[in-house]
């Protein structure tokens, strides 16, 4: 079968084909197509082989969790395609010296997932999961049509081959290197005048300031955040330089994991990638996810554990059957924990509690981040739209950091201001992190079940 064909039947069968008269029938639906998948990965792979062991396919929903450690400990045995973790790196590494993505491996794309240096991931894919992945994409965000003419925008830190199988007659793509300068991105853009714009927050919002300035000038009828936490501050000023919604894909190493439908909410793709929730916290719908993908067979999926946090929508006015996201809350171990005022137990505090007191203090804020650096100690950086105003806004931020400390009866931390500076270029922006861990992570407060302080609203 040919590229484009391949690339046009999953379009095809995921724009249309896709339909369920019911949750009841899609959840059968799911549970029918993993089966047959882990059946397929039990023969293919000798590491799930062996984690399985006797359990029944029927039963995969007891196999043990696995997570990027484990994945990346028995790459060599997990992989379906007999590539070797260390030659995999060379070659992936090697790519992203020479900026050339084209190399193969055993007639697999390998590319290196960003992360601390020693941390970094590899992502494994054969020409037909590219192809799959690619109509599966263009299916969810294309605004119209296959046939449409489109000039897609396309900013990411890395080309790889993943993403050049799309470029077709109809479909312009243009990749725009993250690390190049601001200056130059402005200038091919408004050369280009792009239809759909796709990148990053933190550069998309620096777009959304070259509007406001005048030195840029383009209309595209859909833009799309991609691969950073899309928070409040940003979606605002992106929204209201482009005047319209901003979408967003959810998509990391270990698959395409959400996208947005017409009303801007993200809705996990479960129709690729099947969710099952970790709760850290019902009372206030918030979990891990731990993800199986049913059709990649290259590299198995197959109950993985994410390292993000989820807050989760009950509702959505578009009526899908996939699971609704209110929030990515950023990653699980960015979550901050302060001494609890009446014992010894650590109260965790979501990022996005944080981000939230943040940015109710005060409409004066352009730019913040805050680090947990030591159980009693956060560094809050600020930038300002009026300079003058440092002093009254760093009052409120306080006051309102404090209020939120009160109310979930921690200690209250000392904090330090300082100036905010930029993340270094082709790092991800993350506003809420943390650089500390506790020495015995069973004195964490736990609220899988108990009712959160700030769910008792
Ligand atoms: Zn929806």
């Amino acid at each position: 079968m040919t590229r484009k064909l391949m690339i046009f039947i999953s379009f095809i069968s995921t724009r249309y084909f896709k339909k369920w008269s019911d949750e009841r029938s899609f959840r059968s639906w799911q549970d029918k197509r993993i089966i047959n998948h882990v059946n397929k990965i039990r023969k293919a792979s000798l590491f799930y082989k062996h984690l399985w062991g006797d359990i029944p396919s029927s039963e995969w929903r007891s196999f043990p969790i696995i997570d990027k450690q484990i994945m990346m400990d028995h790459f060599d045995e997990l992989n379906t395609v007999g590539v070797d973790k260390e030659s995999a790196f060379q070659v992936a590494i090697q790519s992203e010296k020479s900026r050339d993505f084209t190399p193969l491996m055993n007639g697999v794309t390998v590319g290196l997932s960003s992360g601390t240096s020693g941390n970094r991931g590899l992502f494994l894919a054969s020409d037909a999961e590219r192809y799959a992945w690619a109509g599966t994409v263009l299916a969810k965000v294309l605004p119209g049509t296959i046939l449409d003419r489109e000039k897609i925008a396309f900013f990411l830190r890395a080309n790889s081959q993943l993403y050049s199988s799309v470029q077709g007659r109809t479909i312009q793509l243009a990749y725009y290197d993250l690390l190049d300068p601001i200056e130059q991105h402005i200038q091919r853009l408004n050369e280009y005048q792009p239809t759909i714009l796709v990148g990053p927050p933190s550069l998309l919002r620096m777009l959304a300031e070259a509007m406001e300035m005048d030195i840029l000038a383009i209309r595209p009828v859909k833009i799309v955040s991609i691969a950073e936490v899309l928070d409040p501050l940003n979606k605002l000023v992106i929204e209201n330089a482009f005047n319209q919604t901003i979408h967003q894909i959810y998509q990391c190493t270990e698959g395409f994991l959400a996208s947005t439908c017409h009303y801007g909410t993200l809705h996990f793709n479960e129709d690729i990638v099947c969710i099952e929730k970790e709760y850290i916290d019902r009372s206030l719908n918030k979990f891990i996810p731990v993800i199986t993908d049913f059709n990649r067979i290259s590299q198995p999926i197959i109950r993985y554990r994410l390292n993000d946090l989820i807050t989760e929508q009950e509702f959505c006015p578009c009526g899908s059957h996939f699971t609704a996201i209110k929030s990515i809350d950023g990653r699980s171990d960015d979550m901050f924990y302060l001494p609890a005022m009446k014992d010894l137990s650590y109260i965790p505090i979501y990022p996005d509690f944080i981000t939230r007191a943040i940015l109710i203090a005060s409409n004066e804020l352009s730019e913040y981040k805050v680090i947990q650096w030591n159980k009693d100690q956060l560094e809050i950086m600020i930038k300002l739209r009026h300079d003058d105003a440092q002093g009254l806004v760093t009052n409120k931020i306080m006051t309102s950091l404090n209020e939120l400390f009160g109310r979930l009866e921690c200690i209250i931390p000392k904090l330090n201001f300082t100036a905010y500076q930029q993340p270094e270029k082709g790092t991800k922006l993350r506003r809420v992190e943390r650089k500390w861990s506790i020495d015995d992570p069973a004195l964490i407060r736990s609220y899988v079940s108990g009712s959160h302080p700030m769910a008792r609203n």
